[in-house]
């Protein structure tokens, strides 16, 4: 048991304790929003380039801390080393890197021509929110922490991160590796830990934006919080994403594809392939494929395998009971990893495994199982594929396999998600100009790419004229003569005509503004 006001992290691979951490209380997490806020005074005043020359030294510290930080990752989580240096580090360097090079660009000032004209200027011009409450879970716990606060930060923005406290060393060396940059006010960015009640606390203590990215049920619990002091957020939720296969897919491709999108972080992945599609006149090769594929993943190589296990109990009674409902209700395994090489000393749930005989009366076809089972349905033509995939609360990402980009596209054209790939899988959500986020239950907003910058600002227009006209034609009085010069106005704007009678009626008419006075 942990000391009241203290909790400990385990170490997935064993259930071994590892640490105990203290639980900021509410008053720590009001103080933490305090010292960002007093921070983000002089932060939000410096000019783009300092701000990159920050990010680009934090770049530089990643990079030079890129083992330990690795090392952490994989202690706190689990995951295999390969999978935290691709999937947890170098997206944040990507992304960071991006923002070095087109931050200006996407949040400089951003001239509009409509509203421009009768004298006038006009422009949109992006300003920070204020302090962005980041919450995080733990399945990656660097990148979904680092990028959301690096947004922030180029934003302009001060941040507060509350880490899962499933992985609370990965919180902690975040908070050590911006402290460590120089360039950064100090008491910006502040890490708050503890379990979701210090993430109520945050929501509570009043933060300008939240962006969370975690369950479905916490969203909702965060969405109700949050409307309290209406504070505007983006949330990230689950996903149950489907991979379709066409007939005329490469198949090699596709089942690899398949097998790395399904098992990859022991599926602990919120873009994990957990449906398959496959056409039925190729089903059968595909399974075969698919396979032998995972009767050679590594499974018992620790951190130098391919899959490692789970990073929470909690996570293998959700997928046996995925299992067990779904061999109830009349599926079958196809293969589990691991069975090839001999027994693994793993526990099962962690295994990955694949299912066929499935259907969308079962939990595994329908809800998110977010560990290492890819079970795989057959479907006869291409409307069907659609009608199944999009059959499904979720809607964050999809992927379509065939070697017709045209017939790929018709079909990804139809999928109700926020992010979809032909011929690759899991790949958007790591590209730095992408936007990313889900559709229905997977949750709204988007981060990355231009829009994601932009979601963590506020948009501000701005109209300036010349001031040199005494007034304008709309404003009082209200007189017939203006009324008839507004109809005018409207038909010349507007209405039919031919360029020539138009021209003679703008020259009448702004003689008529002239004598009043207008022009
Ligand atoms: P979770 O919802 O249990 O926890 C996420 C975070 O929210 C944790 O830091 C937790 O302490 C905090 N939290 C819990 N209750 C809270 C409350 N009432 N108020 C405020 N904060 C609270 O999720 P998890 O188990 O850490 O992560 C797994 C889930 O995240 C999966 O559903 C996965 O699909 C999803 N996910 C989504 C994306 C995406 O980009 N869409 C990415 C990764 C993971």
């Amino acid at each position: 048991m942990s000391k009241p006001g203290t909790f400990f992290n385990y170490d997935p691979s064993n259930g071994q304790r590892i640490g105990e951490y203290e639980i900021a209380s509410p008053t720590r997490v009001e103080e933490a929003l305090r010292s960002s806020r007093r921070a983000f005074e002089s932060w939000r005043e410096r000019p783009f380039r300092q701000r990159v020359r920050a990010l680009a030294s934090l770049r530089r510290s990643i990079v030079d801390d890129t083992p330990r930080l690795v090392d952490i990752i994989c202690r706190d989580t689990g995951k295999v080393r390969l999978e935290a240096l691709m999937s947890d580090i170098y997206p944040t360097l990507d992304l960071i890197r991006y923002y070095e090079d087109n931050l200006e660009s996407i949040l400089g000032k951003d001239p509009r021509k409509s509203s421009a004209g009768f004298g006038s200027r006009a422009w949109v011009e992006y300003f920070p929110v204020g302090v962005v409450g980041v919450i995080a879970p733990w399945n990656y716990p660097f990148q979904l922490s680092m990028i959301p606060t690096v947004t922030a930060l180029a934003a302009g923005n001060g941040v507060v991160l509350k880490p899962s406290e499933i992985s609370p060393m990965v919180g902690d060396a975040i908070d050590e590796l911006l402290g460590s940059v120089t360039d950064l006010p100090r008491g910006l960015v502040e890490v708050v830990h503890g379990p979701g009640e210090v993430g109520e606390s945050l929501i509570a203590a009043g933060p300008d934006m939240i962006f969370f990215t975690g369950s479905v049920a916490t969203g909702k619990r965060i969405m109700r919080s949050a409307s309290e002091n209406l504070t505007p957020l983006i949330l990230e939720l689950g996903g149950k994403d489907a991979f379709i296969v066409l007939d005329d897919a490469n198949l090699e491709r596709a089942a690899a594809g398949a097998v790395y999108a399904s098992f990859a972080n022991t599926g602990q992945l919120c873009v994990s392939a957990e449906r398959i599609y496959v056409q039925e006149s190729v089903v059968q090769r595909f399974v075969e494929l698919v396979r032998k594929e995972t009767a050679r993943l590594r499974v018992d190589e620790g951190y130098d395998g391919d899959v490692g296990p789970l990073t929470h109990p909690e996570g293998a009674e959700r997928v046996r009971q995925h299992i067990d409902d779904a061999l109830d209700r009349g599926a079958e395994v196809a293969q589990v990893a691991g069975a090839g090489g001999g027994e693994s000393s793993r526990s099962p749930e962690s295994l990955p495994c694949v299912l066929t005989g499935v259907d969308h009366s079962m939990d595994v076809m329908t809800r998110e199982t977010f560990g290492p089972i890819m079970p795989i349905m057959a479907f006869a033509d291409d409307s069907e594929a659609v009608r199944l995939a999009n059959d499904s609360d979720f809607g964050l990402n999809a992927s379509v396999w065939s070697r017709d980009l045209e017939r790929a596209g018709k079909v990804a054209r139809q999928l109700r998600v926020g992010n979809v790939s032909v011929n690759d899988a899991v790949k958007n959500i790591g590209s730095p100009d992408l936007p990313f986020g889900g559709v229905k239950h997977s949750g709204f907003g988007r981060y990355h790419g231009p829009e994601g910058l932009k979601n963590f600002s506020h948009t501000r227009s701005v109209s300036v004229q010349s001031g040199r006209r005494s007034k304008e034609i709309n404003w009082f009085p209200f007189t017939p003569e203006t009324y008839e010069d507004l109809m005018k106005y409207i038909h010349l704007r507007f209405g039919a005509g031919s360029l020539r009678d138009k021209a003679s009626e703008a020259w009448s008419l702004l003689q008529r503004f002239a004598q009043r006075g207008l022009r």
